[in-house]
């Protein structure tokens, strides 16, 4: 008797065991199936992560899209664009189009380079040299000697190149006369001159100025066209006894505050020299 129930208790135990084991495997099932369910998530975790980094290409996709309508609103809105510019060279950096934010010695205006790749020019005295001479009011000041006489400013970038090399025209434009515009003018000062204002798109109203030419191929009134020679070197106004050099300078189509030593003046110059090192075919 002894042995019926201790079998049937072990019938039962077995019974017992394989509900509990049946159970078991059930709920162990359940988490295995839950857990392949989470590990099909995860393992897709490698997947999942390329879900994830799909989502992230989803987001860096539509920071492109932004980018793209962006950088074509800057090629719209160009000139104010100007920050952005650089982000789509593409479409070709532009001038500012105000005082606004102007950097005075890091601006680039897109151009052409005022003289022949194969003009042998170095460059000489930059812009802000300190300069004797009557300080006019389109000019900064830029110094002050022993006796209280101020100094000016050199107002653009001297490119040393023999005399008779032909001078270019930096933008399509106009030429112009620049004695109404910056007065009192001095041809004493620089010689014979061809002002350039552009008509070009990406510099609207940037005036370049060429100075102590020999002698002129455009007159006042011409249009004329990026390349197109427009003179020649020469040392006239105050380059007689210097270095034979062209002086280059632009000028902006608004006035930058500026100072030196607590003297402010509202004025259009600021540095070519990015501008010509940007345009230059041997840089
Ligand atoms: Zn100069």
């Amino acid at each position: 008797m002894m042995d019926r129930p201790a079998a049937s208790r072990r019938v039962r135990f077995g019974i017992v065991t394989a509900i509990i084991a049946g159970l078991v495997v059930l709920v162990v099932g359940g988490v295995v199936a839950a857990t392949g369910g989470l590990t099909g998530l995860g393992g897709p975790a490698g997947p999942a992560g390329a879900t994830a980094s799909g989502q992230v290409v989803t987001p860096s996709t539509s920071p492109s899209q932004v980018t793209g309508p962006a950088s074509a609103s800057a090629a719209s809105a160009s000139p104010s664009a100007g920050p952005s510019a650089p982000a789509s060279p593409s479409a070709g950096p532009s001038a500012p189009i105000s005082a606004t934010g102007f950097r005075l010695r890091h601006t680039v205006v897109p151009m052409g380079f005022p003289l022949p790749a194969a003009g042998n020019y170095r460059y000489g005295d930059r812009w802000r040299v300190p300069r004797v001479g009557t300080v006019y009011p389109y000019e900064e000041v830029r110094g002050r000697v022993a006796d209280g006489t101020l100094l000016r400013a050199h107002d653009g970038v001297d490119l040393v190149v023999k005399t008779g090399t032909a001078v270019l025209a930096t933008f399509d434009g106009i030429v112009i006369d620049p004695a109404p515009i910056w007065r009192p003018w001095d041809p004493a000062r620089y010689g014979r001159v061809v002002v350039i204002r552009s008509t070009e798109s990406s510099s609207p109203g940037y005036m370049a100025i060429v100075a102590h030419l020999s002698s002129r191929a455009a007159k006042v009134g011409d249009a004329v066209h990026r390349g197109q020679v427009v003179g020649w070197t020469g040392r006239t106004g105050n380059a007689a006894g210097t270095v034979p050099h062209l002086h280059f300078e632009l000028r902006a189509p608004f006035r930058i505050p500026q100072a030196w030593a607590g003297i402010r003046r509202l004025l259009d110059v600021f540095d070519p020299l990015p501008s010509l090192l940007a345009a230059d075919p041997g840089s």
